[in-house]
């Protein structure tokens, strides 16, 4: 178990910058996360820690040690990928040991070694199987297994459930992040899921064209997005433009087309909100009660309506645009078109961005 550290990483392929600059530490035995949409550097910058890139500017170090010109083999970082990469005419057991036959390990130790790391992965049974013969999840615990054997300093995860159904991906969430926690490993996960990144995450970094727009964990990035960009990326959101008249110690009035709006600020420390700065808020759609008593309330139309079971949505037209609502356990429906509605919502859940 080790602390991860990349600072001030440049990539550049060409005339693409992939990496513009990220720093960020992982902590010993933490599931950090790399959260992004397609082609904003991730894979990039887990093959720079894993040392099968190298940074343009910039170094990494693995604890105390920098191992920014260390070859992958010396790093000690097992890589699990989409596709999984098996050998398909060899054994589970075999597939699982190919790594220490590589390294000369004793005979006897790769045994308990490969049984241990089958038994991590609840593939204890599967040990002589035909890797030809197992499901999509049950190959992706081998490829596990195989990169746990090693006893990597870390694991680093790229997408690593792309590849199977979506109810077997909600598995083996839980699943990734029981074998990482019992296996006391330092783990990167990449991913452009942000329902698995809010899910399985300790801390998560949120990219964007080669930068982090925000860092932190799960509850801080859905509760106090920093950017427009983060509160749209991860879950939903609803985005209003205003500029504000007053700011009172972590609150700002903001004056918008639907009236004066009170939210939270979340500015950066070194660029304080002030009277007159236009700012973007954001209210998640679970945010909005309908004719509640939060202490911000803004007229519309219910437009829309669509009922999901446990949660009832609704789109209302408002002078600060459609909102979308989100109603947990409504007492009665609300049909569209019929008279106007009072959106409500409380202080602390509109986040004010600059
Ligand atoms: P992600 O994993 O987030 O989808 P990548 O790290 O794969 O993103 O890619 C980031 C950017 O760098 C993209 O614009 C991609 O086209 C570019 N890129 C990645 N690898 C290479 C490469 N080997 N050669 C040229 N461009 C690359
Ligand atoms: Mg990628």
């Amino acid at each position: 178990m080790e602390s991860i550290r990349a600072e001030s990483i440049i990539k550049k392929f060409g005339a693409v910058t992939a990496l513009d600059g990220v720093s960020l530490e992982v902590r010993a035995g933490e599931l950090f996360f790399l959260l992004g949409s397609s082609g904003c550097g991730k894979t990039t910058l887990l093959r720079s820690i894993a040392g099968l890139e190298t940074p343009t500017s910039g170094s990494i170090h693995f604890g105390d040690k920098d191992v920014t010109q260390l070859p992958p083999h010396k790093r000690e970082a097992a890589m699990v990928f989409q596709s999984y990469a098996l050998w398909p005419h060899l054994t589970v057991g075999k597939n699982v040991a190919f790594g220490l036959e590589e390294r000369k390990v004793p005979k006897a130790e790769i045994e308990e070694r490969v049984k241990q790391a089958l038994q991590l992965v609840h593939l204890g049974a599967m040990i002589d199987r035909g890797v030809d013969q197992l499901s999509g999840g049950q190959q992706q615990r081998v490829a596990l297994a195989r990169a746990l054997v090693v006893r990597p300093r870390c694991l680093l995860l790229d997408e690593p459930l792309s590849n199977l159904d979506a109810k077997l991906r909600i598995e083996m969430r839980r699943e990734i992040r029981r074998i990482v926690k019992e296996g006391g490993l330092t783990a990167i996960y990449v991913t452009h899921d942000q329902e698995e990144a809010l899910e399985m995450a300790d801390r998560m970094a949120v990219l964007n064209a080669g930068r982090i727009e925000q860092l932190g964990t799960p509850e801080e990035v859905y509760r106090s997005p920093l950017t427009p960009f983060v509160a749209g990326f991860i879950g939903e959101t609803n985005l209003i433009k205003g500029r504000i008249q007053e700011v009172r110690d972590a609150f700002a009035m903001v004056e918008t087309a639907a009236g004066p709006v009170v939210g939270r600020l979340v500015t950066h420390d070194d660029d304080p909100a002030k009277a007159n700065d236009e700012v973007v808020l954001s209210v998640r759609p679970e945010a909005w009660y309908i004719d509640g008593d939060g202490g911000n309330s803004v007229e519309g139309v219910v437009r829309d309506r669509s009922y999901l079971g446990k949660t009832i949505r609704y789109t209302v037209e408002t002078a600060v645009g459609a909102q979308q609502v989100i109603q947990l356990n409504p007492e009665m429906l609300l049909t569209p078109g019929e008279g106007r509605v009072k959106l409500t919502a409380r202080h602390g859940d509109v986040v004010v961005m600059k």
